[in-house]
């Protein structure tokens, strides 16, 4: 028999000591009470049964909290936007918009006048004077659901002419023929695969046709024997032209000169323009209407607009996005491929005596999710261990890198500059090999 004073169970610290543990206690504040507590059960049960030492009951507890959702990962895949890691991370005075529009705000109200404002008319302004060849403005939740508004209030129970070559499926198994198809408009599909030229487009109009559709193949590549036609030649139909160009640049990029931006295209004749804002421009997600006045009007009065409307916290990170176009995204687009050799030698030669067998070596990265197929930007990367991949990916913060040939792949252009040293604690955590 075992009598109090001995009894290790006796030893197990009481649930209010525990919580107020500084770590456990800070833990509460993300994770809410109860999920702090069922922790800390777990960890004494872990102790009544002899599992782990009385004394351990403090770390076990703080050890089987679970994570944050959604949890910060370091994206050192050199992928810019990267679709399973949330597309673009948004730039510091968008964190700062974020935070500011999370309590009540004026984003319906004029405090002048104390009368009902336009909504969002920050963020609509700074779009418009981005992009001064559109004579109106509107935001909705995505690019789909821009294309979806489009099509309901222009083409419902109408035809949209486009090509074959432009029927894509953009991701997860949505395909933009179903997605236009649901609103009740008919497609009308001219050309092939590979060729489609204006004479298919001109054959194809007529009293039925809604509008004419472009889209931008902004996840693949068709080359060899082909012709697509451009907007201006589509503008000559007498039909209204919707351009949707995917990747939300709003201005021409030296970088990517094959990626369509809103401004070009308008100027090419298109009528309405639709985009993504978290693409390119770095911004929320958020779907960007651009174009003639009275299509895009008959469009925010739309009853489904209402559904498709945007929350005030995308609103201001939008506005603050188009103030500060100096994003995360064009930083690591435009990054110097010398600064991240630097940076890779930096970090290799931070990692000790055995250095990790670490290597730099020369990477590719792309774009992404986000556009520009086939455009490949010259980059770096620490390269190291396979093994490496799978406790990285779990660790705290997770880093993902790729894989390839063996060797795990750290490409820095993604990684900003101030987290290579989160990047090298990571590596240490992993345990070496002996
Ligand atoms: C990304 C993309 C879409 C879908 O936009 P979301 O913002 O993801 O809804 C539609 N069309 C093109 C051409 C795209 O590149």
């Amino acid at each position: 028999m075992r009598d109090g004073q001995t009894d290790p169970r006796r030893r197990v610290p009481r649930t209010d000591v525990l919580l107020a543990d500084p770590r456990l206690a800070a833990a509460i504040t993300a994770l809410g009470r109860d999920r702090v507590k069922a922790a800390v059960t777990a960890a004494q049960d872990r102790a009544r049964r002899g599992e782990i030492s009385p004394e351990a009951v403090r770390d076990a507890a703080a050890a089987a909290l679970p994570a944050p959702a959604p949890r910060t990962v370091l994206n050192a895949t050199g992928v810019v936007l990267h679709t399973n890691l949330g597309r673009a991370a948004l730039s510091r005075p968008a964190v700062a918009a974020l935070i500011a529009a999370a309590g009540h705000t004026d984003v319906e109200l004029d405090l002048a006048t104390g009368r009902r404002a336009r909504r969002g008319r920050d963020a609509l302004d700074a779009l418009a004077a981005a992009v001064p060849d559109a004579a109106a403005v509107h935001v909705v939740n995505n690019g789909a659901a821009a294309l979806v508004l489009a099509a309901t209030a222009l083409a419902a129970g109408r035809e949209i002419v486009v090509s074959r070559g432009e029927l894509v499926e953009i991701g997860d198994g949505f395909r933009l023929p179903d997605l236009l198809e649901s609103t009740g408009a008919r497609l009308r599909e001219v050309g092939t695969t590979n060729r489609t030229s204006v004479a298919d487009y001109a054959a194809a109009v007529g009293p039925r046709t809604g509008f004419v559709l472009k889209v931008h193949p902004s996840n693949f590549r068709v080359t060899g024997f082909t012709s697509a036609v451009d907007v201006r030649d589509l503008a000559t139909l007498g039909v209204p032209v919707v351009a949707d160009i995917g990747s939300g640049l709003l201005t021409p990029d030296p970088l990517l000169p094959d990626e369509p931006d809103a401004g070009t295209t308008l100027r090419a004749g298109a009528h309405l323009v639709t985009a993504s804002g978290d693409k390119l421009l770095g911004g929320p997600q958020a779907g960007l209407l651009l174009g003639a006045a009275e299509l895009v009007e008959r469009l925010r009065r739309h009853p489904l607009a209402r559904a498709l409307r945007v929350d005030k916290l995308t609103l201001a990170a939008l506005a603050a996005t188009l103030h500060r176009p100096d994003t995360p995204t064009r930083d690591a687009l435009h990054a110097d491929p010398t600064a991240l050799q630097a940076r890779a030698e930096r970090l290799r030669d931070r990692l000790g005596a055995d250095g990790r067998k670490a290597e730099v070596v020369p990477s590719v990265a792309v774009v992404g999710g986000g556009g520009a197929p086939g455009v490949e930007l010259d980059s770096w990367a620490l390269s190291l261990p396979e093994r490496y991949a799978a406790p990285l990916r779990t660790g705290r913060p997770p880093v993902l890198g790729r894989v390839v040939q063996g060797r795990l792949l750290l490409d820095l252009r993604c990684v900003p500059a101030e987290a290579d040293e989160a990047v090298r604690a990571a590596v240490l955590a992993v345990p070496g090999d002996d």
